[in-house]
This record gives C-alpha cells, structure tokens and sequence, in this order.
C-alpha cells in the first residue's frame, strides 16, 4: 500500500502524515507515505520531524504542477491525499496567480496523472468557502458553489475538475470540504496561531471589523480522521462535508484567547474589515456523520487549551515563521 500526500508539509497535510506514520489508520498500519511538497513560505520539513527517521517515509520536495514528476509519482500509488495547496485567503487579496496556478492548475496535473496511473482513491482536500457565505442554517453538499475570495474561487475550481474526473473519466474521486482548522503546527499568519504567538510576544491582535464574523472551528485531529474515513469508505464522485460544531464569532474566539493567556481586551486591535469578507460558514456534516459514522471528538476548550500550550512550548518553531508570515498581516 502506497500512499501520495501531496502538501504533506504543511498544517494539515504533515498532521495527516504523523497520524498515518504513528499507527492511527488500521487501514494503513504498514503503508508507505510519499510526501510532495513544493515548501513555499508555509511549508516546512521541521513538521515532519516527528517521523522523520520512519523508514516508510519518503520526502520529494517539488511542485504539483509538474506533470513528468506527478506521474512518476502516482506510479504504484494506491492513495492520493491532496492537501497542497496555496491556502491564505488574504495572499489571495493581494495577489491570486498563485492561487489559481497551483489550486487549479496543479490539481488538474494531479488529477491526469492518478487517471493515468490507474490509482485506487484520490480524496481532495477542499474547503467550506466555496459555500460562500450563509447567514442562518448550514450548507448541504449540493449546495451551488458562490465562493467569494480569489482563493476559495481557486478551490471551487478545484473541486469541479476533480468531479468532472470522476464524471467524464471514472475516476474514483472524493471531495471533502471543510471548516476552520486549529491545532499545533498551523502557520503563524492564520487567526489563531498568529493571536497567540502575538500575544505570547506581549504584542496585540488586529481583529477585523465589528469581530461578528462567525466561523465553525474543526480541530486538525478530527479534520484528518474524517479525511481517513472518505478515503476508506467514501462513495467515488461524492463530496462530504467535514465540520467541527463549535461556531464563534471572531470576538468570542478572541475572548478566549485572551482568557487563555490572562491578557485584556487592551490587547485588541480594530482593524479595517478584510474586502469580502464572508460572514458566516456553517456545514452540515449529516451525510459523513450517516454514511461513515464521522463525528468530532475534540472538545473545543480543550483543544483551544492544548494548541494554546503547544505555541507556548514550541516556540523555537514559529518564531523563525513569524517573519516570512509578515508579508501581509493575516
Ligand atoms: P498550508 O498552507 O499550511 O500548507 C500547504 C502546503 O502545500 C505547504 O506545505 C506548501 O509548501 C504546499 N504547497 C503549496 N503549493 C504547492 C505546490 N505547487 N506543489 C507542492 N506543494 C505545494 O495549508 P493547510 O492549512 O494545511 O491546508 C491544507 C489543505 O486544506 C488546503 O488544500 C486548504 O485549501 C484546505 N483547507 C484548509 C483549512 C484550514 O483551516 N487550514 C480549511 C479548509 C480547507
């Protein structure tokens, strides 16, 4: 059994490949990894140096939209888990060639290369946004696509080459889409992470408008169990979504991260609000809780309190990060 990880070292990708490597996948106890990572700014080989010396990982650093490599690659791969991905939404403000060069582009490239090899499972890594925006209630899988960012346009751009693989060639591809991730190892220029290290610095938080954005927050544990579940039982051309159930408004968020380092709203800084800024994302998560038993586990006090303790402890891996992060603030 051979697994390709695209992304695999970033945030989500190198929790995945820990999870894989520490036994936690009956179903890939004794799989083989291969990780391929361009390592942008937000990609690092210091996340996968938890499993660095297991002998059933290899690291190929190059880039999904090389299609001699992504084939050579998907040669003898039973597994593709996509992670890769530029995935800041306020990089995508700034500038979206990026975005729509690896997003779109390299997913495709990924995606003739797997039809090609003829690989068992392709699970697709996407993302809630290209919901849009949803003022009550939550989104269902067949919801139409309205996404707003450069980026989340990218993903939904994404998500239909990977169904028209599926429609057109058979390929056996799944989609997840899901909520805000938090947990260790998350790059220092996403909301969470860069709170916390700014206020452990002693710094402040540039909260964006009124702080009445509301997001569901997912920990990385629960995101990459519910991927796990897809790639062994999900139905091929199906997209499910993946949720944590704990909705915040950003200044509920912010309270907490305050309370969780004993600091003051004094630490707070208004901010203009982010151009388009979606208001709210809610999925419903009844189609993977039904068809493959999905439910979160981490409690969200808990595992806020957990990743808060992990950046206080770990600081020798996000200071280096938080100068490449400086490029825009959030
Ligand atoms: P990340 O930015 O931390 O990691 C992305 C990884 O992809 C990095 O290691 C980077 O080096 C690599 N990469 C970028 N371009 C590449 C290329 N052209 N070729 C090869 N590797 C490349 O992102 P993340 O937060 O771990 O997100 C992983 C996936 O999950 C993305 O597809 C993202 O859209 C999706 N997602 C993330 C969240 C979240 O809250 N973080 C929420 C919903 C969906």
């Amino acid at each position: 059994m051979r697994v390709l990880v695209t992304g695999g070292a970033g945030f989500i990708g190198s929790h995945y490949v820990r999870q894989v490597l520490s036994g936690q996948y009956p179903t890939l106890s004794e799989a083989d990894v291969v990780v391929l990572d361009k390592l942008t700014y937000a990609g690092s080989e210091a996340n996968l140096a938890p499993v660095a010396d297991s002998p059933r990982l290899r690291f190929v650093r190059g880039d999904i939209c090389d299609a001699v490599l992504t084939r050579e690659l998907m040669h003898g791969t039973d597994l593709v888990v996509h992670f890769a991905a530029e995935s800041h939404v306020d990089r995508s403000i700034a500038g979206s060639t990026d975005f729509v060069v690896t997003n779109v582009v390299g997913t495709q490239t990924l995606l003739q290369a797997a039809l090609e090899a003829g690989v068992g499972r392709f699970v697709h890594v996407s993302t809630d946004e290209v919901y849009g925006s949803i003022e009550e209630g939550s989104w269902t899988e067949d919801h139409v696509l309205e996404p707003n960012s450069p980026y989340s346009a990218s993903k939904a751009a994404s998500d239909l080459l990977a169904r028209s693989f599926h429609r057109t060639h058979g390929l056996p591809v799944c989609v997840t889409r899901c909520s805000n991730n938090y947990g260790p190892y998350q790059f220092p220029e996403k909301v969470i992470p860069l709170f916390v290290t700014n206020l452990l610095d002693g710094g402040q938080v540039p909260l964006y408008g009124d702080g009445l954005n509301v997001r569901d927050w997912l920990h990385v544990d629960d995101h990459c169990r519910g991927i796990q579940l897809v790639a062994d039982g999900g139905r091929p051309g199906e997209v499910y979504n993946i949720g944590g159930g704990t909705e915040l408004t950003n200044r509920e968020l912010t309270e907490r991260l305050l309370a969780a380092v004993g600091a003051g709203w004094d630490r707070v800084r208004p901010v203009e609000d982010r151009k388009g800024h979606d208001r709210r994302y809610s999925v419903d998560i009844s189609k993977i809780s039904t068809e493959l038993g999905y439910r979160p586990q981490v409690d969200f006090d808990a595992g806020l309190a957990d990743t808060v303790r992990w950046y206080s402890e770990h600081r020798s891996w996000w200071e280096p990060l938080k100068d490449r992060a400086a490029l825009v603030e959030r």
